[in-house]
Order: C-alpha cells, then structure tokens, then sequence
C-alpha cells in the first residue's frame, strides 16, 4: 500500500464539494497558540480547519490562514453556529465570517441541537429548537456566505425529526460528531450515510489525556508499524470512512499527525481496533440545558 495518500483523500458531500479528510481541530487552541497552530497546519499541507465561534479562537484562525500565505480558496474552512445564537443566525454568521476575515465558510454547522436562551443559559426557549434554527440556516445557502450547511452533536433522534419536518428542505451535508475506537457509534454512523450525511470525526485521538496512548491494542499494532498511536488512530478513521479532525498546537504533533500516507492498517489490524471494548465519551451534555446524548450509537 506504499502508494496510499491519505492527506489527499477527500469525502464527495451531498452538495458535490469535496471535503478534506484530514483537518486541524481547534477548540481548546488558546488565543497566543491557535494562530501559530494554523499557520504550521498550512504550511506542512494541511488544507482543512475546523473552529467554532464557542471557541472564542476564530480571529486568531483567520489571522493564522492569512498568515500562511496559502489562498483562501484552497482551504477548507469550518466554523458553527453557537447555541445562544439559534434565533439570530444571519447575524452570528456575519460576526464569524468578520472574525475570520473571510467572506465565506465551506460549511457551517449548528454546533448542538440545542437552542439556548442567552438571556438565561440554564435554560432552551419554549418557542424555537433546532429545526426551526435549520429553517434559518438554509437560508444561508446561496448568500455566498456559506458552501455548505451541516449539524454536529446531531443523534438519530435529532435527524429523523429534522428530516420528517415539512421546513427541511436541505440535508445536512455533514454531521460532526464524536468518533473513536471506544465511541465508534456504527448504527448513527450506518444512519447519516443512509441519508447521504457525512461523518467527520471529532476527538479522533481521545482528545486531551487520551487513553488511547496506554491501549495495548493501539500500542502493539504502532509498534509493529513503527508509526504512532495517533497516527494509528487517524488512520483507523479514515478507513472506517470519515474524515478526522485531530487538534494540536504542537508543531512537531501537527507534523506528525499528518504524515499518513503510504501506508495502511490491514482488515486484521482495523478489526483488532474495533474490538477494543472500553467505552468512554469526551463531550457529555450536562453543561447544556437539555439531554442531547442518549446512549453511546443514538
Ligand atoms: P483530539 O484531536 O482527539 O486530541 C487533542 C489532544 O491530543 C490535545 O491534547 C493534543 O495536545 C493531543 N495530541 C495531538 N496530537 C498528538 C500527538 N501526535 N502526540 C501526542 N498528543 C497529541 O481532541 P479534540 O480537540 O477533542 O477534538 C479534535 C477537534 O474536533 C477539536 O479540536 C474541534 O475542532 C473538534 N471538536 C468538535 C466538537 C463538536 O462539538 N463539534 C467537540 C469536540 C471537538 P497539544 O494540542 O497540546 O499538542
């Protein structure tokens, strides 16, 4: 498999645009590292960032793309809609779009199914959640503003009620959500390619303090490829099927992680990683208002 090229694989979306595999990751890239991060992603050939306005890092990303050099049209941006901001979607996009300086995004996703009140964030408003906030979204679609609309957090539940309602007249492109050997979710998986959605894989690595660098399965199948953990794990995700978003603001970590190609994991290998049996979840919803998880694969 010597002529395996990962970092140039793309997933084709619904819409026909064509989704890096490999993207930088930003959320917990402080301001002060976040910009330095982006512009060392670009320049070892990274061509994909995901932010979010929660961040609070999108200037600095807009700063770090500018910094690069790299044209903006070669660079898959991501950015999402808040919660607080569900009933006021054109002016949160104009406020990322200012942040980043840029006068678009490649996709934009509602970053939780979970319209918070902002004038009192402990609860959602009676009167609006997220299918009427993906009404306002799709009227983004040819504003220019954004390529591509898609959902994150976004359960089978959440989907089938978005996709039943009368107002959805787009599919999500993508559903953004959190994958990794010991929250593989194969059914919400096997649900969003039914529908033409498309997975993109947060916490790929197990996010900060990874147990995945003390798994002996992950360990020996590293070791006896002489890659590394993280690699295994990108590369594990990319053969399942879905694009993988590993943050760092390590120089040396992002040049790591994207050295990907020219190799592979055999199906041996791939299902020795699916059978890992532990379980764990990075994001949990008990900082929201509302229940969004209801078992790990819904
Ligand atoms: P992750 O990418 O799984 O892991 C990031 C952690 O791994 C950081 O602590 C990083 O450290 C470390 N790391 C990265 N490469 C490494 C390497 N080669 N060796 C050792 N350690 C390494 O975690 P994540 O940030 O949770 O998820 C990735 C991205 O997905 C996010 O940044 C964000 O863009 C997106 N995300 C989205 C949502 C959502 O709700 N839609 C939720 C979570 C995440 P350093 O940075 O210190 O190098």
């Amino acid at each position: 498999m010597a002529n395996v090229k990962n970092t140039a694989k793309t997933f084709k979306l619904n819409t026909g645009d064509l989704i890096p595999a490999v993207g930088l990751g930003t959320w917990q890239s402080a301001p002060g590292e976040v910009g330095t991060a982006v512009e060392a992603a670009l320049a070892t050939g990274y061509r994909h960032i995901d932010t979010a306005f929660a961040y609070g890092n999108e200037k600095e990303v807009g700063d770090g793309i500018k910094a690069s050099g790299v044209p903006r049209e070669d660079i898959w941006l991501t950015t999402k809609l808040d919660n607080p901001w569900h009933k006021r979607v054109a002016e949160a996009i104009d406020r990322s779009l200012e942040n980043l300086s840029t006068s678009y995004v490649d996709l934009y996703l509602m970053h939780w199914p979970c319209s918070s009140d902002p004038d009192d964030m402990s609860r959602v408003f009676d009167d609006w959640d997220y299918v009427d906030t993906w009404r306002e979204m799709q009227k983004l679609v040819g504003t220019g503003k954004v390529k591509n609309i898609g959902v994150s957090n976004f359960g089978i539940k959440h989907l089938e009620r978005l996709l039943n309602d009368p107002s959805c007249k787009i599919v999500p492109a993508v559903n953004q959500i959190e994958l990794h050997p010991s929250n593989p979710s194969p059914k919400l998986v096997a649900y969003n390619t039914s529908k033409g959605i498309h997975s993109s894989a947060y916490s790929p690595l197990g996010s900060s303090n990874s147990p995945f660098y003390t798994n002996d399965t992950i360990l020996s199948i590293a070791k006896s490829k002489d890659r590394t953990p993280q690699q295994v794990l990108l590369v594990w995700g990319l053969q399942k099927g879905w694009s993988v978003l590993p943050k760092s603001v390590t120089k040396s970590r992002i040049e790591a992680n994207w050295n990907l190609d020219g190799w592979s994991l055999t199906e041996e290998e791939l299902a020795k990683i699916d059978a890992i049996p532990d379980r764990f979840k990075v994001c949990g919803d008990d900082w929201i208002p509302i229940k969004v998880f209801f078992g790990d694969d819904e």
